[in-house]
């Protein structure tokens, strides 16, 4: 299933270089875009998306596609590959005036993302187009279960951020290890179940587990799950079979797949 997506009207290619690089915490990085180009571009907070375009190594600068459609993917893909940038999908932790941040889960593996993350310096160039926000809860629920494993981190930080003050929800968030937890601004009605993994472990695992176990609240509630697809399917497989939500109350976002690249 497609999930739904509240996109801007118009959205433009644009391109932007790093202003920063920090750690927030020893699995991720956190890079911090800005430029000229940035205010072509709207955030509109929770779990709004982009597709980041980075160089590959050894290429000497960003080409960047000219189609500000979905069109891009066939231009990106008609570069030969010494030109063709890297796509991968990302979400806009947090805006300020001119600069936006992008949060990256680090990870193992032949990962371009992620090791693009490690050495980006304040100078490279890099690119996004938005994807919009899949975070579209009914205003009649009474409370919202959010679920993720480390790449989801940003958008539920971002959500709870973001929220009412009067929001409740149980919140599950999976990550590599304790030093990952870190405080979370949330309404006082938002708690949080944080689950650092204590051994090596598939991702997303931990986070299905404890959904599955959990004693939730009654009433009608919207759920948003995202990370390692097994976690986004299997909450909404769980909730559905074994707790009879009804499928258009749950949004899940398969955003990435164990032993898979993403494709880009
Ligand atoms: C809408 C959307 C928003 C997203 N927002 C974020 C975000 O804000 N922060 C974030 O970190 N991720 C986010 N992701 C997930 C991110 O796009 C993927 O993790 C992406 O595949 C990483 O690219 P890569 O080049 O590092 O690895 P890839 O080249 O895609 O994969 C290489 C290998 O690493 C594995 N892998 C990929 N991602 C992970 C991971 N997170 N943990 C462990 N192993 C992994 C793959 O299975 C594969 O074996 C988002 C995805 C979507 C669809």
């Amino acid at each position: 299933m497609i999930p739904k997506v509240r996109r801007a009207k118009t959205r433009r290619m644009i391109t932007l270089e790093v202003l920063a690089n920090t750690a927030p915490s020893p699995a991720f990085r956190t890079v911090t875009l800005g430029g000229p180009q940035l205010a072509e571009f709207e955030p509109v907070g929770d779990d709004q998306a982009v597709r980041l375009f980075f160089p590959r190594a050894g290429q000497d600068r960003l080409r960047m596609p000219t189609l500000d459609n979905e069109g891009w993917m066939a231009e990106v893909l008609m570069m030969p590959k010494s030109r063709r940038p890297w796509v991968r999908n990302y979400t806009i932790r947090r805006a300020r005036p001119g600069e936006i941040d992008i949060e990256f889960a680090l990870h193992d593996g032949d990962a371009p993302a992620a090791d693009w993350a490690r050495s980006a310096r304040p100078g490279d160039p890099a690119g996004v187009f938005d994807l919009g926000v899949s975070y579209l809860p009914p205003s009649e629920v009474a409370w919202q279960l959010l679920a993720g494993d480390e790449s989801a981190l940003p958008a539920v930080l971002a959500i709870l951020e973001n929220a009412p003050a009067d929001l409740r929800a149980e919140v599950f968030l999976e990550v590599p290890s304790r030093s990952d937890v870190r405080a979370v601004q949330a309404p006082v009605g938002v708690r949080v179940h944080w689950l650092p993994r204590l051994r090596p472990g598939r991702p997303g695992a931990l986070a299905l587990a404890a959904v599955r176990e959990a004693d939730l609240p009654a009433g009608r509630a919207y759920a948003w799950v995202a990370g390692e697809a097994a976690l986004a399917t299997g909450v909404r497989r769980h909730l559905v079979r074994d707790r009879g939500w009804p499928k258009p109350d749950i949004a899940f976002l398969g955003y990435w797949r164990h032993g898979r690249s993403s494709p880009g």
